[in-house]
């Protein structure tokens, strides 16, 4: 089974790892192998994900015999026993997610969604820069910025804030630059407060879901939510980061 990891195929990602983890607890600890249909199940699904476009081609990828293997790996690093070959993903996956089994599923449905309704844009998924990439994967990354770059949610977001009398950043109460007329919203942008295992699919994103950020807090927030490896709302960044708020 080994020889399926040196072939030259791609590390996992934090997508695929969060499917196979997925497999594993659902199992209860007991390991299928590569002639399981669930296996061959998330065979089939790791190799229609639009992360690996080039090693897709190979019969090598992620083929049973790999997904066994990984089941193996996910276990190893679950019971503690036989630590040999891990990876850092393995681990860090098994750290942050290993007791959450609920959570998985959640993610994992919703990292399945978004592949079976042809929605995630590959584009979308490779724009996502390591340091922007949440702990739950970039399929579900690039899932939370197409929610919150609808144009038309922005401007209603914005025009919402103005009545309100609150037209500020919602971290750092920037508000909008008086200078220009036509610069004055330029630095306004839309952020999902939503953390992302709860996005439902085939959901609408609604105002509410919405905080105002200026530019600057969006590129901190989205940071935070990477370096903490957690969700992090407007109102935990302000006190994060000693913002006047
Ligand atoms: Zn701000
Ligand atoms: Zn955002």
């Amino acid at each position: 089974m080994a020889a399926t990891q040196g072939h030259g195929n791609p590390n996992w990602t934090r997508d695929e790892t969060i499917l196979a983890l997925n497999l594993y607890l659902s199992v209860g600890g007991q390991v299928p192998g590569p002639d399981d249909p669930k296996v061959i199940a998330l065979s089939e699904r790791l190799r229609a994900l639009p992360v690996h476009r080039e090693a897709v081609k190979r019969d090598t990828f992620r083929n049973p015999a790999g997904v066994a293997f990984k089941l193996q790996n996910i276990r190893q690093v679950a019971t503690g026993s036989g630590l040999g070959n891990v990876s850092a993903m393995d681990r860090s996956t098994w750290e942050e997610f290993g007791g959450s089994p609920l959570l998985v599923q959640r993610m994992a449905n919703a990292i399945a969604d978004q592949v079976a309704s042809g929605e995630a844009v590959e584009a979308e998924i490779t724009a996502v820069a390591d340091d922007e990439e949440f702990a739950e994967g970039r399929v579900l990354t690039a899932l939370h910025r197409r929610r919150e770059r609808v144009p038309k949610l922005r401007g209603l977001l914005i025009t919402k804030r103005r009545a309100e009398g609150r037209l500020t950043c919602e971290c750092c109460g920037a508000g909008p630059w008086s200078g220009h007329p036509e610069m004055a919203l330029a630095g306004f942008e839309a952020h999902h407060v939503t953390p992302l295992a709860e996005y439902k699919p085939g959901a609408v994103t609604r105002l509410r879901d919405l905080a105002l950020l200026c530019a600057t807090c969006h590129r901190l927030i989205h940071r935070a939510i990477n370096v903490e490896r957690r969700w992090v709302f407007p109102a935990q960044l302000s006190e994060m980061l000693g913002m006047p708020s």
